[in-house]
């Protein structure tokens, strides 16, 4: 029962309440009971002053009279002689014990306000003892109010307080409970919605009510989480497919170079020589797409052990210029280096190499024999830049950002299967983002392209 957060507001909501209630009749019976007395004190004291103004001396004899005038029902008077006995009183339904009691007060010398305590049933009387002269003697009148039917009032509110108190708290539970019912329901028909996604239905979603209010702004954060989940779902999706199916390529040319080396038996060597080549070109870029695949997947699992160092990365962009000087004569294109040699930086060696390997051999790979890539590097504040430039047919506009794509090749790339597996500029992005830095095109048209990637010197890792 109490693992439901609609018994837990509702039992929180009846608890504070009840204390709330339990506070403000406890209050309110206190300050009655002392309102009450406080009114019974004054039409004590009322009485008794009226009796004494009324109680001329010189028309003492008429004493009886006036004191029957002053008969109240609720209130008797007493005259009590100088030796504290009764003289006169009014039709008194005083008890023998109490009026004992107000004598002994009256002989002990009392005087004024006063509280005499009932007898076997009785609540009690209040008195007011009040002292007149009347001809030279000193008589007291006293005043007295049995405490019955005050004790009848403050009876009537506790009993109104006792009562109304669980009934009030059993209505508002009830009302709280439904509230809170009403108020959840929408959390209930998310969380039947939420169990209901599943893989195949990532493109569902939980209905956002008014979308100001709390629950609708939770309803909208889930379907926030539900659309970046469906769009890693879809890219993962898509990187397998993507992936299988440039694994398919080299697979299927060594199987089918094996099926033609073992299927003749009349081959020469340089025949066998010439399958296994094309087999080794096969797996070699087999190997290269699982590396690079491999090294993605680690990437984006933030679990890739880069190994930092200190090292000069002139040397790094010269050795990767001279790695290339041989692919790129044998195109017939030229490729030149400029660096300076005292830019010192931090970062994974390894991946830097990469990085400008994968942007060097882009530049030869795309450009046209006779053509020139050019390898700069230069420090840019507290980075550094390294940009490759050559002279290609450039990368129409379209494709400008989707080159970046996991997969993607260009359009002029793919009927011929020149390039790589669309994996080398992913890879060169990534490494400079998780140095700090950043690799973009930094223009591109029919003249050539030129790559820039923008290193920290001190490689802040992301
Ligand atoms: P790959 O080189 O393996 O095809 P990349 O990710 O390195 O994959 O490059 C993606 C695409 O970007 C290439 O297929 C090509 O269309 C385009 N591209 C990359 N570098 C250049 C360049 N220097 N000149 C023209 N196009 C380029």
């Amino acid at each position: 029962m109490l693992h439901s957060v609609r018994a837990r507001l509702t039992m929180w909501y009846t608890a504070i309440l009840a204390l709330v209630l339990v506070i403000f009749g406890a209050v309110s019976y206190v300050l009655l009971a002392r309102e009450i007395r406080a009114e019974t004190d004054a039409s004590l004291a009322d009485t008794a002053h009226e009796f004494a103004a009324a109680f001329d001396p010189a028309e003492h004899t008429h004493g009886r009279d006036a004191l029957l005038d002053f008969r109240y029902s609720d209130r008797e008077i007493l005259v009590l002689s100088p030796r504290a006995e009764v003289v006169m009183a009014s039709k008194s339904r005083l008890g023998t014990v109490e009026r004992k009691r107000i004598e002994a007060f009256v002989r002990a010398g009392g005087r004024g306000l006063h509280s005499i305590p009932g007898g076997e049933e009785g609540d009690g009387i209040r008195i007011i003892a009040t002292p007149i002269d009347v001809l030279g003697t000193h008589y007291t009148v006293v005043v007295a109010r049995a405490l019955n039917e005050q004790a009848d009032r403050l009876e009537s509110a506790a009993h109104a307080v006792f009562f109304g108190i669980p009934v009030a708290l059993l209505v508002a539970a009830a009302g709280g409970y439904l509230l809170a019912r009403k108020s959840l329901a929408p959390v209930t028909v998310m969380s039947m919605k939420a169990r209901q996604i599943g893989a195949e239905t990532l493109d569902e979603r939980i209905e956002t009510g008014n979308e100001r209010d709390e629950l609708g702004f939770l309803a909208v954060t889930l379907n926030g989480l539900l659309e970046r989940l469906q769009g890693s779902f879809e890219s993962q999706r898509r990187f397998m497919a993507d992936a299988s199916h440039e694994l398919r390529t080299p697979i299927a040319i060594i199987q089918g170079e094996a099926d033609v080396a073992l299927g003749r038996r009349d081959r020469s060597a340089a025949d066998y020589r010439e399958s296994i080549e094309v087999m080794q070109r096969a797996a070699r870029k087999l190997t290269r797409i699982v590396q690079n695949l491999f090294l993605l997947a680690r990437g984006d699992a933030g679990r890739y052990p880069m190994s930092m160092s200190r090292f000069y990365l002139g040397e790094i962009v010269a050795d990767c210029v001279r790695g290339m000087r041989s692919v790129a004569q044998s195109r017939g294109v030229t490729i030149t280096c400029s660096t300076a040699e005292d830019m010192v930086i931090v970062a994974d060696e390894e991946l830097i190499h990469r990085l400008v390997l994968n942007l060097v051999e882009n530049a030869v790979k795309f450009t046209p024999e006779g053509g020139k890539v050019h390898v700069s590097l230069a420090s840019e504040g507290e980075s550094y830049a390294i940009r490759v430039a050559d002279t290609g047919h450039g990368i129409p506009p379209s494709e400008q950002e989707r080159i970046f794509e996991r997969f993607y090749r260009g359009d002029r790339v793919r009927p011929t299967n020149a390039g790589g597996a669309g994996l080398g500029l992913p890879i060169a992005r990534w490494i400079a983002e998780v140095h700090g830095g950043e690799l973009r095109l930094d223009h591109s048209g029919p003249e050539g392209s030129e790559f820039v990637a923008v290193l920290p010197a001190e490689a802040v890792s992301s």
